[in-house]
């Protein structure tokens, strides 16, 4: 019988922790038999099979009673994959010893841009000393005018894996365009895909064929749906690591640069499985508003934030009115301390 490869995922059939191989292939046998086919799940402990193909057939087919299958859960929602019915518990992302998701809260830190050595590096040991968990910094920038600093490309690269030597810290650095994809992947820790290019599917489809995390912003006028759709397409390339953002989305308002949407966090939370931080400095537009955004990040479950933070941000040649001067990174990150052990959980 033949199979159509592109049918969507229908059921996530969950082995027994201690069935043993020949079982597991006895139920891809089965499936494949019948014109349906499965996929082992990566990154569970005991083995999820995703099973594809025509709902009635693979319902005809009895699962639940096939030796070694503990359950079979049927999957309801448009994204698969990343959806919380997927997974047996909240995935964590670990990246040169360094987690988020769980217990585990990430404070990602750094410049908007990589402007100089000196300027990435005073901001990466600023950050590190403060107890960050992650280096942020864009070498490639997605500019709303042609005629703004574009970022050091290659260059601003080379400086940020400095940084990562000097501090020891993991680097995201965004990607923003598959003619990028090898350079970027080889330097950074995390690809960070930016809110404008979140709906942007050959990219998404790039990206979940490496084999590095991804950190996935919002799109500024994305559903949450979207959002978790335009998961599912670095999910469905094989790329289980991927960390979403909120970041703010255009609404009326005015008085600040995007209305962070915090009700994000928990509504993410409840759909998926993956880690859900905030972006407070890109939703804010405003150096002064960053701490309470951050703070309100944190009691509403985030499991991290990433922020912006200059030593000179006036100065700055990207994003200067948000950007936390580094002298006040310390404190900043005090309190971030303080209330994510209020949650339970510890950074990092
Ligand atoms: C950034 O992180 O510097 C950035 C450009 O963010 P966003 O894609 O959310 O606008
Ligand atoms: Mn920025």
């Amino acid at each position: 019988m033949s199979v159509d490869e592109s049918g969507e995922i229908q059921l996530l059939i969950m082995m027994n922790a201690a069935a043993p191989d020949d079982q597991v292939e006895e139920v891809l046998g089965l499936l494949s038999e019948n014109g349906s086919y499965g996929r082992v799940a990566p990154g569970h402990e005991s083995i999820v099979i995703g099973a594809f193909g025509d709902r009635e057939v693979l319902k005809g087919l009895q699962l639940g009673e096939r030796e070694g299958v503990e359950s079979v859960l049927p999957i309801s929602k448009p994204y698969k994959l990343v959806s919380s019915e997927s997974a047996p518990g909240r995935t964590v992302i670990q990246t040169r010893g360094r987690r988020v998701g769980g217990d585990h809260f990430a404070l990602i830190a750094g410049p908007c841009t990589v402007e100089s050595r000196e300027q990435t590096l005073t901001t990466a040991r600023v950050v590190e000393s403060a107890g960050a968990s992650m280096l942020r910094g864009g070498a490639f920038k997605p500019r709303t005018s042609p005629y703004s600093f574009q970022g050091l490309g290659v260059e601003g690269l080379e400086i940020l894996q400095e940084a990562r030597e000097d501090t020891g810290l993991p680097l995201a650095t965004e990607l923003m365009d598959a003619r990028h994809v090898e350079a970027v992947v080889d330097a950074a820790d995390v690809i960070q895909i930016g809110a404008r290019n979140m709906q942007n599917f050959l990219l998404l489809s790039e990206v979940g064929k490496t084999d590095k995390p991804v950190l996935l912003k919002r799109g500024p006028s994305a559903s949450i749906e979207e959002l978790l759709m335009a998961a599912e397409y670095i999910l469905k390339e094989g790329n289980p690591r991927v960390i979403l953002c909120e970041r703010g989305i255009k609404t009326f308002e005015r008085s600040t640069r995007f209305t962070l949407d915090i009700a994000a966090v928990p509504v993410l939370q409840e759909e998926t499985h993956l880690p859900v931080i905030v972006d407070p400095s890109h939703a804010a537009g405003r150096r002064e508003l960053v701490p309470a955004l951050a703070r309100a990040a944190v009691a509403a479950g985030a499991d991290g934030i990433i922020v912006e933070a200059h030593p000179e941000p006036e100065r700055a040649l990207c994003d200067a009115p948000q950007q936390i001067p580094t002298q006040r990174f310390g404190d900043f990150a005090d309190e971030i301390r303080g209330l994510v052990e209020v949650m339970g959980k510890s950074i990092g």
